[in-house]
């Protein structure tokens, strides 16, 4: 065994912690002398081999040495106002500039939807959800849509093998609704809907619906223009011109088409607006009385309108976007501009 004056030592290794400076000089005395291979290790080990009196009196004295050492390095970290042993994995330099968290926002979607939502419930409407898994009788029958009519070619969609299909349109939730709440009554439904067609720039085989409905003792279509007028100037934050046409619903008697005029022409005539001026943007009508029966509801009493928007077509107008498979395409090159 090479025998080791622990004196020297102490000096030695007294005067190097002295001189270090720096946190990585102090830590390479101290692996120099408590290290796994350190000199003071190196004679802590080497006890075994001595006399019991000696192995005492070395032991000590090391020990002691071992404690000294390791007190002085602290207190030199310490004066570089570094509490305790730092070693390199925990050293973490505050002047490195930050990284940035990356946070999510909504969906642009979410966003039109909730912007629906918050104006309806400031004019009294109240916001209902129904199944997207929906039976033939409220999707068409109880719409006045029995099984040879052809307004069934329309809405075709996905029938499923536990004979319920995916719901066509949000209508079916006036009928749940009405079965259960009597009128007055005004609600939207806002909800997805399917249909079994091949996709292209204007259509989807999922699609994000909102329903209105409003019944009471003298409900006219005078109200149904007033409501829809008064949600497109807050939707587009502008005086928005829109009309009403007749169309054809089955639950819906009279029918109408609301179409508001063409922003990027001034209705003079474009491309978006495929040169006639007006841009669709939803289906409206008086509740057929049929649709009252199967809800439980004696027609003679009450009247009512509805109507449904595509969510889409909103979001395409108001953000001028131009291709409706950018929504569910999960691109963040589209995402990332909402
Ligand atoms: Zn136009």
């Amino acid at each position: 065994m090479v025998k080791i004056d622990l004196k020297l030592l102490k000096k030695e290794s007294e005067k190097e912690i002295e001189k270090a400076g720096s946190i990585e000089l102090l830590n390479e005395v101290s692996k120099k002398y408590l290290g796994k291979k350190g000199k003071l290790t190196l004679v802590l080990r080497s006890l075994a081999g001595l006399s019991q009196n000696e192995r005492k009196k070395v032991g000590t004295e090391a020990n002691e040495l071992k404690i000294f050492l390791k007190e002085k390095i602290d207190k030199e970290l310490e004066k570089m106002n570094l509490v305790g042993s730092v070693n390199e994995s925990e050293w973490i330099d505050i002047t490195i500039p930050g990284k940035k968290m990356h946070s999510g926002h909504l969906h642009p979607l979410t966003l039109t939807k909730r912007k629906v939502e918050e104006i309806f419930q400031s004019m009294g409407f109240s916001v209902v959800e129904g199944p997207d898994m929906e039976n033939e009788w409220y999707n068409f029958d109880a719409l006045n849509i029995p099984k040879d009519h052809p307004a069934r070619d329309v809405w075709d969609t996905f029938y499923l093998r536990n004979k319920l299909l995916l719901r066509t349109h949000t209508s079916p939730v006036q009928v749940r609704y009405m079965e259960k709440n009597n009128p007055p009554l005004r609600i939207i439904v806002p909800g997805n809907v399917f249909r079994h067609e091949a996709t292209d720039a204007s259509h989807e085989f999922q699609l994000f619906q909102i329903e209105g409905l409003m019944v009471d003792k003298n409900i006219s279509v005078a109200n149904l223009k007033a409501i829809v007028g008064e949600f497109f100037r807050r939707f587009f934050e502008k005086d928005i011109k829109f009309r009403l046409r007749p169309d054809y619903f089955p639950f819906t008697e009279p029918s109408f088409d609301i179409a508001i005029n063409c922003f990027a022409c001034q209705s003079k005539g474009c491309s978006v607006c495929k040169g006639t001026g007006w841009l669709e943007v939803a289906g409206a009508g008086m509740v057929h009385p049929n649709v009252f029966k199967n809800s439980k509801l004696i027609p003679k009493d009450w009247q009512g309108w509805a109507f449904g928007f595509g969510l889409e077509r909103l979001a395409m107008i108001k953000y001028k976007i131009n291709d409706i498979r950018l929504f569910r395409s999960g691109d963040l090159r589209f995402l990332n501009q909402f």
